[in-house]
């Protein structure tokens, strides 16, 4: 795939990028490994200063970071400005926080005694240059929630980005440099897929974190798995949206609606499954169904737009190709289902805000992951159903869960297999919370004490006298 910055809107090419050379990437590499002897040896308050810097200039181009966004991903304009909002937030979060999250541990005295030591404790050292491969859907977002973490425990890292959205890659590693942060610490490596497996490879680089499709998470788990470096997956989803009888039904369709369609349905913790109890599925689908069909869809650097284009045109191949599966074997569709039919949006990679019903498990959509905007409702006699379509799924990502029923709730935090289980509201992702799946939907943890302490050295220092 060419590296090069493609407006989704209309499918024209902006600007193409060379790749690195070896020789180039062998002096990041360089680079990185000396910035990572001098970094880590710095205090938290120096890496605080730099990183309330960056969330500073940051806020200072949101426009301009969400504009370029917009551009090379399609995101609605709104969007993007609240996804570079949020990044900053992040950057101060850890930057306040990273010292009392990394402190050292003490276990309890007694058993210090019982291991024969007279003093012990444990602490979080930094580990060195990681990698992180990442996807194009939130193309701020999800490389600050590993740097913020990982600069701030004292690793440095090294970006391969996703290889549409090229210039996004080289914002983000200007925004650090502008800020201060010592040269390599933060570096963008503009290369291809196929060139990863050779800076895994590379002893210098001691860990990778992947977030993006199950088949790219494989072949670098497997990769760095033949290395014995760290890894963290966080890969695809297909979250459950549950509505059980004591819901507020309008508001659960409401909430729906953005749960399902937000960055033009491409979020891996978008709800995709729409779950809902028999004695009140006409009610929600109905509600559902009429707000999907209401959406504006067009022009994501258009104010108002509520819907923008896919990202890239295989990907709306791909969701075609599986609504087509799923309407062949039978799904009825209460909406969308095809193309916008304006003549104004025929040359970007539109497509209209769908939902389908009668889905089972012969269809290919009931087990993958549909990226884009288009929701399966099922209709479900009980909790016990319900909990059993919501986990007949590879992924685990996230739920969703509408109900004010408190056995209910508790039935769900039990039962469902997901790494968050999100009541009367939808999954989204904070600071303070671990991110992150079970099963195909990857393992280890972003963002919280769980995220920074990932890329560390947990080390035991123990005295016998
Ligand atoms: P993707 O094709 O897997 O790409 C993600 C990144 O991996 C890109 O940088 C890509 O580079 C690279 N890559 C792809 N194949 C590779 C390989 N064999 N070896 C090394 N690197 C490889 O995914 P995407 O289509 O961009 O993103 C969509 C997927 O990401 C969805 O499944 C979504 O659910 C998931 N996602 C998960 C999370 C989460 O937190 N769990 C968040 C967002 C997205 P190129 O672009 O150069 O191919």
């Amino acid at each position: 795939m060419a590296i090069a910055t493609i407006n989704p809107a209309d499918g024209r090419t902006v600007e193409v990028f060379d790749p690195l050379d070896e020789a180039a990437v062998e002096r990041r590499l360089a680079r990185a490994q000396s910035a990572f002897e001098s970094w880590r040896l710095t205090t938290f308050a120096q890496r605080a200063e730099l990183m309330h810097r960056a969330a500073e200039l940051l806020d200072q181009t949101n426009e301009q970071v969400a504009r370029t966004m917009t551009l090379e991903m399609g995101k609605p304009l709104a969007q993007a400005r609240a996804e570079a909002a949020k990044c900053a937030k992040a950057m101060r979060w850890y930057a306040d926080r990273a010292e009392a999250l990394l402190a050292d541990e003490h276990p309890a005295q007694e058993d210090v005694r019982d291991s024969g030591g007279a003093s012990a404790y444990v602490r979080y050292r930094p580990l060195g240059p990681v990698l992180a491969v990442m996807p194009w859907n939130f193309p701020f977002w999800q490389v600050v929630r590993f740097a913020a973490p990982a600069l701030m425990a004292g690793n440095v890292g090294l970006l391969k980005h996703a290889s549409n959205v090229p210039r996004t890659a080289l914002a983000l590693e200007d925004l650090f440099a502008r800020a201060g942060f010592p040269q390599g610490c933060f570096q963008t490596l503009l290369i291809s897929s196929s060139a990863v497996e050779a800076v895994i490879r590379d002893e210098r680089v001691v860990a990778v974190t992947l977030t993006g499709s199950e088949g790219a998470g494989r072949s670098v788990a497997a990769v760095a798995g033949d290395e014995i470096k760290k890894t963290v997956l966080e890969l695809g989803g297909s979250d459950p949206f549950l509505v059980l009888p004591s819901a507020d039904v309008a508001a659960a369709a409401e909430r729906a609606v953005t749960a399902r369609v937000q960055n033009n349905g491409q979020s891996c913790i978008a709800a995709k499954r729409f779950i809902v109890h028999t004695d009140v599925y006409e009610e929600f689908l109905s509600a559902f169904t009429e707000r999907m069909r209401a959406l504006t869809v067009g022009d994501p650097a258009a104010e108002g737009t509520d819907v923008g284009p896919l990202a890239t045109e295989q990907g709306r191949t791909d969701l075609e190709v599986l609504v087509g599966d799923a309407i062949g074997h039978g799904a009825s569709v209460a909406c969308g289902g095809a193309r916008p039919d304006d003549p104004a949006l025929a040359d970007g990679w539109y497509y209209l805000p769908t939902v389908l019903t009668g889905v089972t498990p012969r269809m290919r959509i009931h087990r993958e992951e549909a990226f884009g905007p288009v929701a399966t409702v099922y209709r479900v006699a009980d909790l016990d159903e319900a909990v059993a379509v919501a986990n007949d799924s590879p992924f685990g990502l996230s739920s969703n869960v509408w109900t004010t029923d408190d056995a209910d709730r508790e039935r769900c935090v039990r039962d469902l297999r997901a790494g968050g289980v999100f009541f009367n509201g939808m999954t989204a992702s904070h600071p303070a919370f671990p991110f992150g799946g079970v099963r195909r939907s990857g393992y280890g943890r972003e963002l919280s004490g769980h995220g920074i302490r990932e890329f560390c050295n947990v080390t035991t220092v123990w005295s016998g006298s």
